[in-house]
C-alpha cells in the first residue's frame, strides 16, 4: 500500500491542470445554482411537505423553477414519483409519441433498459405495441452520421429524435456539448419541428452548459445521478420546452391534472440540498475518474476516456479484456465502500439487462451511481464502467483498494 500511496501522490501532481479545470467548472456551476436559490428566495417554507394528492406544494413548484433556471430550460418537471431515469425517459417517450409516429435514435442503440420500452425486445406494453415505429442511425467514428441523418429527415416525417449523451454499456465515446450544438444545427437545417430529446444521464454539470441551452427541446436525467448530489434518495427530471414539460406531466400523473398533483412526502429539502451540492459532487466524481484513468493506464490497461481528454460525463471505462480482472476490480471497489464493504459482488442477472452484470455499489442510496460505483456486463471486452464519488477523498481510497485487489490476486496467480 505504501508504494501505491506514493504513486497516487505523484499522479496527483501530474493531474493538477486537469483538476484545476474541473474545479473551475464546479465554481461556475455553483454560482448558477446559488443565483437560482437567491432569485427564488429559498427559505424554510420550501422544505415543508405535502401528502395525498399534493395540491399547492409550494416547495415542489419552486424546485421546478430552480431546476429550469439552472439548466437553462423554459420549464422543468422534477418529481419523486419518477422511480428512475428510465421511468422518466419512458414517460417522456409515451408523452410525445402517438401511433404511427417514428422515433429515431441517432446515437445507435439506446441504453439497455429502454429495449423493452421501445420494443427492440418484445414486451406487450412497449411503444411498438402501440404502433410507434423505431429506427436508429449509428455513430461513425464516435460522431453523428450527419449526412444520413439529414437524408432520413428529408424522407418520411420523424416525430422525435433521441440522443443519448452518455455511452451506457457500449464501447463508444460519450457525446460532448460541442457535438450536441453542431448536430442540432444540422437537424434544424432540414427539419424545424422534429422534437430533439436528450438522455442527459451522467452529464449534468460536467461542463458549463446543458443541452437545452443549445437548442435541444427536452432532456431527461436521474436524481440518483449528478443532479441529486448524492442526497436525493430517488426521483428524476424532465426539462425543456414548456409545452413538452406539460405533456410529460399529463402522462406522469393524469390527463387534466398534470403537474398540479404529486405529493412530495418530505423530499423537498433533499432535492434542494442535492442540487446545491451537485456541482461539487460532480467535480469529485470527475477527479476520481481522471485519477482512475491515469493510474490504470500507467498499469498497462486500456482506458476510455484518457486522463487528458475532454469529458462529457462522469463515467470512466477500464477495458480489461479479461473476465477475472473485471470481477476483481469491482470487488475491490466494494471493499472500500462505506456500506456493505463485507459483501463480495458476483455477476448476476438483472431486470432490464440482457447479459449478466457485476455491480459494486456500497451506497447509501440503493443503486445510486453518483456514489462511487463500478459495474459492467460480463461480455467481451469486459469493460468496467466506474462512476461517481461524493467526495474525491473517498473516491481516491476506492481506487487504491481496487488496484490493490487487482494486484494482490494477480500476484497469487503468478506464483
Ligand atoms: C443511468 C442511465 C439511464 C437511466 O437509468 P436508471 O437506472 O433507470 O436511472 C438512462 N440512460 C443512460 C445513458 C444512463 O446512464
Amino acid at each position: 500500500m505504501q508504494e501505491l500511496r506514493k504513486k497516487v501522490e505523484e499522479a496527483e501532481k501530474q493531474l493538477a491542470p486537469q483538476f484545476q479545470k474541473i474545479e473551475k467548472i464546479a465554481q461556475y456551476n455553483s454560482e448558477k445554482v446559488l443565483k437560482a436559490f437567491h432569485d427564488h428566495r429559498v427559505s424554510d417554507a420550501h422544505f415543508t411537505s405535502t401528502t395525498g394528492y399534493g395540491y399547492n406544494d409550494y416547495g415542489r413548484d419552486t424546485i421546478e423553477k430552480i431546476f429550469a433556471q439552472v439548466l437553462g430550460s423554459e420549464d422543468a418537471l422534477v418529481r419523486v414519483q419518477f422511480i428512475s431515469g428510465t421511468h422518466a425517459l419512458t414517460v417522456a417517450l409515451f408523452a410525445y409519441l402517438r401511433p404511427g409516429d417514428t422515433l429515431l435514435s441517432i446515437t445507435g442503440k439506446p441504453y439497455d433498459t429502454l429495449d423493452e420500452v421501445i420494443g427492440i425486445v418484445d414486451n406487450p406494453s412497449s411503444l411498438k405495441s402501440f404502433g410507434v415505429q423505431y429506427e436508429q442511425i449509428d455513430l461513425i467514428d464516435n460522431d453523428f452520421d450527419e449526412k444520413q441523418i439529414q437524408e432520413r429527415l428529408k424522407q418520411k416525417k420523424v416525430k422525435l429524435i433521441e440522443i443519448q449523451r452518455s455511452k451506457g454499456y457500449s464501447t463508444r465515446k460519450s457525446i460532448t456539448m460541442d457535438k450536441i450544438k453542431r448536430i442540432v444545427k444540422v437537424i434544424r437545417e432540414v427539419d424545424k419541428d422534429v422534437i430533439i430529446m436528450v438522455d442527459n444521464c451522467y452529464c449534468e454539470f460536467v461542463s458549463t452548459k446543458e443541452p437545452t441551452e443549445v437548442g435541444v427541446d427536452v432532456m431527461v436525467g436521474s436524481l440518483i445521478k449528478n443532479l441529486g448530489g448524492g442526497i436525493a434518495p430517488n426521483g428524476a427530471y424532465i426539462a425543456g420546452r414548456h409545452d413538452l414539460v406539460e405533456l410529460a406531466a399529463e402522462r406522469l400523473t393524469v390527463p387534466g391534472e398534470g403537474r398540479e398533483v404529486g405529493p412530495t412526502l418530505g423530499i423537498n429539502k433533499s432535492f434542494l440540498q442535492g442540487l446545491f451540492l451537485a456541482p461539487s459532487v460532480v467535480a469529485s466524481s470527475l477527479k476520481t475518474a481522471v485519477l482512475t484513468s491515469y493510474l490504470l493506464e500507467q498499469m498497462g490497461y486500456e482506458v476510455e476516456p484518457s486522463y487528458k481528454e475532454e469529458r462529457a460525463d462522469i463515467v470512466q471505462n477500464i477495458i480489461f479484456h479479461n473476465r477475472e480482472d473485471l470481477i476483481r476490480y469491482c470487488q475491490g471497489i466494494q471493499m472500500a465502500s462505506p456500506i456493505d464493504s463485507f459483501a463480495i459482488p458476483q455477476p448476476a442477472d438483472m431486470p432490464g439487462y440482457n447479459d449478466q452484470i457485476i455491480m459494486a455499489a456500497g451506497c447509501f442510496t440503493q443503486g445510486s451511481s453518483i456514489e462511487l460505483s463500478c459495474d459492467g456486463p460480463l461480455r467481451e471486452p469486459f469493460i468496467a464502467y466506474q462512476q461517481g464519488s461524493i467526495t474525491y477523498e473517498y473516491g481516491r481510497l476506492g481506487i487504491m483498494q481496487a488496484i490493490e485487489n487487482l494486484n494482490s490476486q494477480r500476484n497469487e496467480l503468478d506464483r
